[in-house]
This record gives structure tokens, sequence and C-alpha cells, in this order.
């Protein structure tokens, strides 16, 4: 007998499609997320079966496994994390509370934590992803990861990210990767960060 096996399940997007224009495109929502994460979640259920995986946790996979296992799970544990921390364009889109003061003792700011954050998602060579994380003892972390990786694999939480691989913005935004980057600001949803943070 034959038994299909959908471990990993397309997540819910918490928005419309278009919740995020202009800053990133109904367009941009529907292949990303509904072409690219889908297709990770139906080749990671396909890559699966006989692998001795089948009963770990996503964040044990992405820690455990190699090739396009890790690839696949890499990337739908980044896309959740991505996808979820969204809202609707904000003006003055800032933290509060402990993550702002961890943000002022981690990198002197929250300006400051941001054009670094920039810098490093704009200097990243090729498809990955740049991150902030927290440490062990709360400190704040930035880390540009490469491809699929995850700063799990690192040992660190993480907390908010910016997908630079050309399918999150060169519909909306063709080469000017910068530009993208600075226009996030304004949807990030800082109590889903915060609630990343203060566990
Ligand atoms: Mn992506």
């Amino acid at each position: 007998m034959c038994t299909t096996m959908t471990k990993f399940e397309l997540m819910a997007l918490p928005y419309e499609a278009a919740a995020l224009e202009p800053v990133i495109s109904r367009e941009t929502i529907e292949f990303h997320y509904g072409k690219h994460l889908a297709a990770y979640v139906n080749n990671l259920n396909n890559l699966l079966p006989g692998s001795g995986m089948e009963d770990l946790s996503l964040v044990e996979i992405v820690k455990q496994a190699q090739g396009g296992i890790l690839n696949n799970a890499g990337q739908i544990l980044n896309h959740e994390l991505y996808f979820s921390q969204f809202c609707k364009p904000r003006e003055n889109n800032v933290p509060d509370g402990e993550l702002m003061e961890a943000m002022g003792e981690s990198f002197g700011s929250f300006e400051m934590f941001k054009q670094e954050f920039g810098k490093q998602g704009t200097a990243l060579f090729g498809s990955g992803w740049v991150w902030l994380s927290a440490k062990d003892d709360g400190a704040l972390v930035i880390t540009q990861e490469t491809n699929a990786a995850n700063p799990v694999q690192r040992g660190l939480r993480p907390l908010l990210t910016f997908d630079v691989w050309e399918h999150a913005y060169y519909l909306d935004y063709q080469n000017r990767r910068p530009d993208h980057l600075g226009a996030l600001w304004q949807i990030i949803d800082w109590s889903i960060i915060e609630s990343r943070y203060i566990l």
C-alpha cells in the first residue's frame, strides 16, 4: 500500500497578498509565497520518506540534515519566519521595550542597527539572508547566511530576516536591492519580533 506523506504544510499567510503594497507587491507575494515557498514544502515532503528524519521537527531537520533535505527545510524555516514578520506599511515603525533596549546595547542605537543590517544585506554576494538573532545571554547579533542557511545552525535564535534572493524583490525593484531592503522597515511587525525575543 502506498501512502502519501504530507508532514509539512504551506503556512497560512497572516495578511492578504496585497496588504504589503507598495513595499512588496501582490504579484511578488503570489510568486514568492505561492510558488517558491510552496515548492520547498512539496520538495521536502517528497524527500523525507526513507531519510530517517521523518519524525524530526523542522528546526531539528535544519540542524541535522545535508543536501537537498537541508536546502528545502532551511528555506521553509527561513520563509516561515520571513512571511510571518510583516504587517501593512506604517510610519515611524520602531520596536520598543526590551528589544529596543537590547538594540542600544548591542548596536549603539536602533538607527545604527538598521544601517548595519542594511549594509550586510546589500553586501551579501549572491543568494541568501541577513538575520538579526539573539544569543543565549540576550545579546543581539547580525549574521549573513548564504542560500538556505539559518542561524539555528550556529546555535542562535533567529528574530528578524531580510531575504536577499532575487526572487524576493526582482519583480518590484529589479536590481535595486538596497531600495528594497530600505523599504522593508515600513512593514516589520515589531510585536512579532519582540515575541521571538522575549520568551
Ligand atoms: Mn525567498
